[in-house]
């Protein structure tokens, strides 16, 4: 008799976002070139420094290092939020960890129980709903739209909130810039969270790994700023995107809330440390000067409006000008984006070329939502993006057009 899988595994969702990767598979043996838009991996070119850190290590053993993480680092990273976000922390406001992905790990893992309920806005970062479906824990959703950018409803952004508060909930998650949306919300919106948090007694887990990408000229608002609701703020922090290092695997909980930290630091101390190079060139990686940041903004820029141009004006594709991360999600003329991203892998291209994205349904909680939307990252060279906005073009006019007919 074979011995049985857990309930809790098998009730993890799959990731909306690699799970086409086997039609893609399929696609490039059949000898088609796929324009790869579904992952966030961006193409800029991580900073020398972190190779020539990592090339200079001398130590004759690789040895563990603190549960903490590297002293350096941490450091580095408390000079970043006092002088980029003029947020005071001490060490123990940070634990460093296997990517922003560990850091969301530990965090539900310490502020929730099997049960307990975190309100997040939707359409949300896909992982989140695997996180909380394997810690046991409800996402609420609240529903957010294209045509209003993906914000909190205008109407009543604090009803839209508050009226999704039941005894279980335990907090609010959130990633700001928005994945899949590029949402970047105002300083009042964040307030509001703050407030919202402080009054119910709540946490508000924000998760700020594209705090660097936010376009034409728009203010971003930390809420690790938010000093009177800071004992209920954790920022999930990373490497990954704010310097093109998604292979270092290095991210950050950053808290001032000291029960949080003792505890994220017993899941710390269960697996040891995080990598001891890896630590060392993403030590380094925060020694680069601030104009690669400013450059990499300003490209992101340019991608995004190339994009945005050459999608508007394809007839039945509804969307809004994200305002920071680099992903766009839309509304596109399907009935089912998942069938019709299938589709393009197996039976489309365009003088052999096709392109793979992220059908939106798997980043919404609430059933059925999301099914006609897909999210596409524009962190690739401007061309490409191009090329891939004409692919999709021609597909859903063929798809529109098949046997059969209805899309
Ligand atoms: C990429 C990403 C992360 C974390 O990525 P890591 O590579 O694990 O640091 C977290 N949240 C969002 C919204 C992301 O897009």
């Amino acid at each position: 008799m074979n011995p049985g899988i857990s309930r809790r595994s098998l009730g993890v969702p799959a990731s909306s976002i690699r799970g086409l990767i086997p039609f893609a598979e399929r696609a490039l043996k059949a000898g088609k070139k796929v324009h790869f838009l579904n992952i966030g991996q961006p193409d800029v070119p991580t900073p020398e420094g972190y190779f020539e850190a990592v090339r200079s290590f001398r130590e004759p053993v690789l040895a563990y290092g603190g549960s903490h993480g590297n002293p350096k680092l941490v450091q580095s990273l408390q000079r970043v939020y006092r002088e980029e976000l003029g947020v005071a922390l001490a060490p123990e406001n940070i634990l460093v960890t296997a990517g922003g992905s560990e850091a969301l790990w530990f965090t539900v893992m310490v502020l929730c129980d099997p049960g307990d309920e975190l309100i997040v806005p939707e359409p949300f970062y896909a992982n989140y709903a695997a996180i909380c479906a394997g810690a046991g824990v409800r996402i609420v959703p609240v529903t957010t739209r294209t045509e209003d950018g993906y914000h909190l409803p205008v109407s009543d952004p604090a009803r839209a909130v508050e009226s999704k508060i039941t005894p279980r909930t335990r907090g609010i998650l959130l990633s700001h810039p928005g994945n899949p949306t590029g949402t970047v919300f105002t300083r009042q919106e964040v307030e509001l969270l703050g407030s919202i948090a402080s009054r119910f007694g709540l946490f508000l887990v924000a998760d700020e790994v594209y705090r660097d990408f936010t376009y034409d000229g728009r203010p971003f608002t930390s809420f690790a700023s938010l000093e009177e609701a800071k004992e209920h703020v954790v920022v999930i922090d990373s490497v990954s995107k704010r310097y093109s290092a998604c292979g270092a695997r290095i991210g950050f909980i950053v808290s001032r809330n000291e029960a949080v930290m003792e505890q994220a630091m017993k899941f710390a101390q269960s697996r040891g440390c995080t990598p001891t190079l890896e630590q060392i060139g993403a030590a380094a990686l925060y020694d680069t000067p601030s104009s690669f940041l400013e450059g990499v903004r300003r490209e992101y820029q340019m991608r995004r409006d190339a994009l945005c141009h050459a999608l508007e004006t394809i007839p039945g594709v509804t969307l809004r000008k994200p305002e920071g991360a680099f992903y766009l999600s839309a509304r596109i003329p399907v009935q089912d984006a998942q069938a019709f991203a299938i589709w393009m892998m197996e039976e489309f291209d365009l003088n052999g070329e096709t392109v793979l994205f992220a059908p939106l349904e798997g980043f919404y909680a609430t059933p059925g939502l999301g099914r006609n939307e897909i999210r596409l990252c524009y962190a690739l060279e401007k061309a490409k993006l191009e090329r891939a906005a004409e692919i999709i073009r021609a597909g859903l006019r063929a798809y529109g057009n098949r046997k059969g007919g209805l899309a």
